[in-house]
């Protein structure tokens, strides 16, 4: 097989046009005080600035990036991404799709992990929406307190299976209209429900794409709606059915927040963050 094709990541210097307009702009900013820390309100909010704050892993700055990409680069991302992770999954455990809207409502600010560890219990006697209403608030209640803000999350549920039942016959809706006006159920949920189950190819954007769309130059913006335009106007149509799942787990397993692996990172030739996180 030949070697993979090696191309040179844009940096901030590296590239004219808007990107000159970037760096202009970096440097008319003015320099935060020496001991003072931003405050930010999230930690997304935190990494939407990175040129004015300490690099999150090794102190170093993260580069401000300009975007768009360069398209050669984003296609090799994800041809090499695609080749260690051929068939990427979401890891909540569902059974029908009732179940993973549940799982995903559950799922905010919290582990797959310990969502899944609540379900496999919980989805034993509710995974309908006339079982879960039937178990009613205070029966949902003890199978998901070990779940960060179990006390909302249980009104929800209960809130969103007599919404199925009542105005749906039972069935989940699966447009994202219908999905987003139930309780607890917001863009993000809905995006990673419709993309699970092959009906629209979208990219809920969590705190792990977050990181590494930024870091990998992929987007620049502030908020996670505009990071999430910005993917998929640079992610190849080919790709994007799969890119919320190799983004996701990129950052969880390889590029995670506090010590990422570069060097056993399979696209850190092509990450223009490489060096800012060198030690
Ligand atoms: S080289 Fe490092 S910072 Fe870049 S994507 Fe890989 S793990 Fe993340």
């Amino acid at each position: 097989m030949a070697p993979p094709k090696v191309i040179k990541p844009e940096t901030p210097a590296a590239k004219a046009g808007p990107r000159a307009k970037v760096v202009r702009k970096a440097k008319s900013e003015p320099k935060p005080k020496a001991k003072t820390k931003a405050k930010p309100k999230t930690r997304l909010k935190a990494a939407a600035a990175p040129a004015r704050r300490a690099g999150v892993m090794t102190g170093a700055p993260i580069p401000r990036l300009g975007w768009p990409p360069d398209e050669d680069r984003v296609e090799e991302i994800f041809q090499r991404l695609a080749a260690i992770m051929p068939e990427p999954k979401t890891e909540l455990t569902f059974q029908n799709p009732y179940t993973l809207v549940v799982a995903v409502a559950l799922s905010a600010q919290a582990t797959d992990v310990s969502v899944n560890k609540a379900t496999d219990k919980l989805f034993k006697v509710a995974d309908t929406p006339e079982a879960m209403l039937a178990l009613g608030e205070a029966g949902l209640i003890p199978y998901i307190a070990s779940i960060g803000l179990y006390r909302g999350k249980a009104k929800n549920v209960i809130a969103l299976s007599r919404i199925v039942l009542e105005q749906h016959g039972g069935v989940v809706p699966l447009n994202r209209t219908d999905l987003q006006a139930l309780p607890g159920v917001g863009r993000k949920t809905a995006s990673v429900v419709l993309n699970e189950l092959g009906i629209e190819p979208a990219i809920a954007v969590d705190t792990h794409v977050f990181r590494v769309s930024h870091r990998l130059g992929l987007a620049n913006a502030a908020t996670t709606d505009k990071v999430e335009d910005q993917l998929h106007a640079v992610v190849p149509a080919d790709w994007l059915p799969k890119a919320h799942h190799w983004l996701i787990l990129h950052g969880r397993y390889t590029c995670t927040a506090r010590k990422p692996n570069c060097a056993g990172c399979v696209i850190s030739d092509l990450c223009p963050s490489r060096m800012a996180l060198a030690v």
